[in-house]
């Protein structure tokens, strides 16, 4: 059951355009339908979900085969509820909850590839101005920092993730640091570039988007 819910969670119908054309069934490109053809040959086995390992440490995550369906509906060029798909979908335990560990691509017997749907929604939903969510703070810090520094300011990360005004939340992490500090585990504080960072500033500039 649990595996159905979490489907369902995503609204797996088509919410049709309208008006429906008049006499006729929509048309649409065939390219954009080819596009989701991954996506259609899922047969609902589960096998991704039971080894996913966002899931393993937390039963509310949605869960790749029900992302993988909800890009199939948001992607189709057909559904009217794009934005509000998006919107809902940048929500904690959806799309952001993902940890990019590859065991449903690894699992898929029918080559739907998951984790590939779960990043062009979170490409979808960042383009449609979905940002104000931990998960776009976390992939933002994480580019930011290569960027600048041509590696990963782990001591900023956490904090730039949670939000620098988000005092409760940032308070909540104090256990966490005493105990990297315990362990002799706390990054530097100072965080150097690495030599001829303006080489990886470069590469930012030519991919462009975001982060140029
Ligand atoms: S890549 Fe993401 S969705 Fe796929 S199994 Fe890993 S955590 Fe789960
Ligand atoms: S493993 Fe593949 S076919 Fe099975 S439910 Fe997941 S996405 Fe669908």
């Amino acid at each position: 059951k649990p595996f159905w819910n979490k489907n369902l969670s995503v609204k797996p119908w088509l919410e049709n355009k309208q008006p429906v054309p008049a006499g006729e069934e929509y048309r649409v490109p065939n390219a954009a339908m080819e596009e989701l053809i991954q996506e259609v040959s899922c047969i609902s086995c589960g096998a991704c979900l039971m080894d996913c390992e966002s899931f393993a440490v937390n039963e509310n995550f949605t869960g790749p085969a029900a992302l993988a369906k909800a890009y199939r509906y948001t992607a189709d060029p057909r559904d009217a509820q794009t934005k509000q798909r998006l919107g809902s979908y940048s929500e904690p335990n959806v799309i952001w909850d993902c940890t990019h560990c590859y065991e449903c691509v690894q699992q898929c017997p029918k080559g739907v590839a998951p984790l590939e749907q779960i990043l062009k929604l979170r490409k979808m939903a960042v383009d449609a101005g979905y940002t104000h969510n931990a998960g776009t703070r976390h992939a933002d810090a994480f580019a930011e920092s290569v960027r600048d520094s041509g590696r990963l300011n782990e001591l900023t990360l956490l904090p730039k993730s949670l939000g620098l005004f988000n005092i409760f939340a940032q308070l909540q992490t104090l256990p966490g640091a005493f105990n990297l500090i315990r362990a002799g585990k706390l990054p530097p504080l100072i965080h150097h570039a690495i030599p001829h960072v303006q080489r990886i500033k470069d590469i930012f500039k030519k991919i462009g988007g975001r982060f140029k």
